[in-house]
């Protein structure tokens, strides 16, 4: 897919109406990748001419226009309806900072996996550690909320924004998702140092950790030996359609 096609509001405005999104979903696994705890669901765009279009294509559109709001309802309500069927399993899903601007947005988090029938324990909500909240205030209420029901919270990208530690103390988080950079070089001493004291500080804060863009067995090995609790990456899986996900369940089942 080209990287510069041009997309406008009204073309997104349309795919959002025309049901033209759809999501995938990428398995966390245990280190020894013989399990998986969650799928995170990654949203793309099957446009008719243009083929399927990545998230990094249109999300910043989205949050531009204000449209993830919209987009972000549509996500959540297909994330549920599709995690019902992997039992055992969470569902992960991203949310963007500007959908908690929304005073409604617990509420129709908790309506929506209502509706759904899907438990709030096999709810993961992933929050960039890039967002920006304004008001850090009505944000730890938001996601004390959301805890409070049982929902999970996942700090993403950790290590790429400005302010891990302050959203660490500050907010309710049950995981840390450190960032594909790191993992990336986690064969160099810097990054393995950070690697380690990063999981070293989430342990001490009762947290679990999850590694991302994990792409080589010498990487899984060396993440499994610094105490990663879940690996999520290439080397088990590329974010696949809902309809792979329970073949693949039954499959890690059987073994
Ligand atoms: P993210 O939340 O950090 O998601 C992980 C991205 O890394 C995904 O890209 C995934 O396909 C990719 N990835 C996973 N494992 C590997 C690996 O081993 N190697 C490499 N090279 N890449 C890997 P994707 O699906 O293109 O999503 C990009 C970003 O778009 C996401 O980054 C997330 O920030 C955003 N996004 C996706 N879906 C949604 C959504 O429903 N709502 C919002 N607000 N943002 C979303
Ligand atoms: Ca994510
Ligand atoms: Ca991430």
């Amino acid at each position: 897919m080209a990287g510069n096609i041009a997309i406008t509001t009204e073309d997104l405005k349309e795919a959002i109406l025309k049901d033209r999104l759809l999501l995938h979903y990428q398995p966390q696994f245990t280190p020894d990748g013989a399990g998986i705890q969650c799928v995170e669901a990654l949203v793309r765009w099957q446009d008719p001419e243009r083929g399927l279009i990545p998230p990094r294509l249109f999300i910043p559109l989205a949050e531009k226009t204000g449209l993830v709001a919209e987009l972000g309802s549509w996500v959540l309500r297909r994330a549920c309806r599709d995690g019902i069927a992997w039992p055992g399993i969470s569902v992960a899903v991203n949310v963007s900072p500007l959908q908690f601007r929304d005073p409604g947005f617990v509420d129709f988090v908790r309506a929506t996996a209502d509706s759904a029938g899907l438990p709030f324990s096999r709810l993961e909500i992933e929050i960039t550690e890039g967002a920006y909240f304004d008001d850090i205030e009505r944000a730890q209420n938001e996601l004390r909320r959301l805890r409070a029901l049982g929902i999970s919270l996942a700090l993403d990208d950790f290590g790429t924004g400005y302010a891990s530690l302050t959203y660490l103390r500050r907010l309710p988080f049950t995981k840390i998702k450190i960032d594909k950079s790191f993992v990336d070089e986690c064969q160099t001493v810097g990054s393995a140092a950070i690697i380690h004291a990063v999981i070293a500080l989430s342990r001490a804060l009762g947290l679990k950790v999850a590694a991302e863009g994990v792409e080589t067995p010498e990487q899984q090995r060396f993440l499994r030996a610094a105490g990663c609790h879940y690996l999520q990456g290439f080397l088990f899986s590329k974010p696949v359609p809902a309809a792979q996900i329970a073949p693949l369940l039954m499959r890690l089942s059987a073994a």
